[in-house]
């Protein structure tokens, strides 16, 4: 990252008008966090801004600023066309493949006739765009768009609004688990500590994002952890399982089971923790790890998933219980290849 000056970019982007902001399919605090920041920045200099992501996000996300404006293309499909299309510049935040953006965006993206942008934090990045500001290291892509807009945007500290600020916070606390992985970096300290000087309020965000549930997420854990819980002590992993059938007998809203595969890591002994949830016509897996163990190598060599080394997830399209079995027989048979030394 360094002190590159970008003065090329910097005026192309100055010389565009119609902004479209595009990020992964179940966008979380990161991916709305880092598209609403150049929302707000853009919408600050006047341009025609709009967010699209591919599918509804969870309401503790739903008090963001500007949230109200971002259109979900799952049903909005006429919208998101003459979004796409009018679009001069395009921005792709947190992902680094269109098909990460889901069936409707994809295809878009791709024949979209925009500048491109990626910012982003995930490895192998495979968009073609005209800029790549992706750096795999980074705690979260809210940290990377707080650089671009003092690097490339040449936006001033004195010019970063509350609700700049307030979107960049989500961001570097959600994908940082609240600075309990990936947090090592002093910088992201640094933002932070610039952030809540522009008047973030740090106690009452982490309200609104951890203490906004409704009763069935609560119901929903205690299943999981405790009839749902497989430890397997000789791998040192642990995994939970939830049906649709537990899903609908708890009246589940989206976003309640956001982090119950955590709870898999507290175990001192456990080094991976999975959880494996039965979505409709398919089943989402979710990994995370300690240290050394590298959950993006199980997620992409067995389930053709990916995200980071220690977060990662992935879709398969078996049944929920050749699902279990197969994930319990790679954990057994492949342990060597992700619990790296
Ligand atoms: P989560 O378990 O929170 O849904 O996802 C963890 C991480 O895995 C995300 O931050 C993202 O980097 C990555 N990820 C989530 N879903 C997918 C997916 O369907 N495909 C790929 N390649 N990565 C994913
Ligand atoms: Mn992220």
């Amino acid at each position: 990252m360094g002190s590159v000056d970008f003065p090329l970019l910097t005026s192309k982007i100055a010389d565009c008008k119609y902004i479209a902001i595009v990020a992964h399919y179940n966008p979380d605090g990161d991916a709305l966090g880092s598209a609403l920041a150049l929302y707000h920045y853009h919408q600050s200099k006047g341009n025609e801004v709009s967010v699209i992501v591919p599918n509804d996000f969870p309401d503790f996300l739903k008090w963001m600023p500007g949230n109200e404006t971002v259109v979900v293309a799952e049903g909005n499909a006429n919208l998101v066309k003459h979004l796409m299309k009018q679009a001069d510049l395009l921005y792709i935040v947190d992902m680094n493949s269109p098909s990460r953006a889901g069936q409707q965006l994809e295809d878009k993206i791709i024949d979209s006739k925009a500048f491109k942008i990626l910012i982003d934090h995930h490895v192998n990045p495979n968009i073609e765009c005209d800029f790549q500001y992706s750096f795999p290291k980074a705690s979260s892509t809210a940290q990377l768009v707080y650089e671009f807009l003092f690097k490339v945007l040449k936006n001033p500290l004195h010019a970063l609004t509350l609700e700049m600020a307030e979107c960049l916070y989500v961001g570097l606390i959600t994908d940082t688990g609240s600075l309990t992985y990936s947090c090592n970096d002093p910088f992201l300290y640094t933002i932070l500590s610039r952030l809540i000087k522009k008047g973030v309020d740090g106690e009452h965000i982490h309200r609104l994002v951890y203490d906004n549930y409704g009763a069935s997420r609560l119901k929903l854990l205690g299943i999981a952890l405790g009839h749902r819980l497989v430890i397997l002590p000789e791998y040192q992993s642990a995994y939970m399982s939830l049906s649709k059938k537990d899903l609908e007998d708890n009246n589940y809203q989206i976003g309640d089971t956001e982090g119950f595969v955590n709870y898999g890591l507290s175990i001192s002994t456990v080094d991976l923790s999975a959880i494996i949830i039965e979505r409709e016509k398919r089943i989402k897996l979710s990994f995370r790890s300690k240290g050394n163990v590298d959950v993006r190598i199980l997620a992409e060599r067995y389930f053709n998933g990916g995200g980071h080394r220690n977060a990662s997830a992935a879709y398969n399209y078996d049944t929920f219980e050749n699902t279990i079995a197969y994930l319990e027989q790679i954990i057994k048979e492949h342990h060597d290849e992700f619990f790296l030394p």
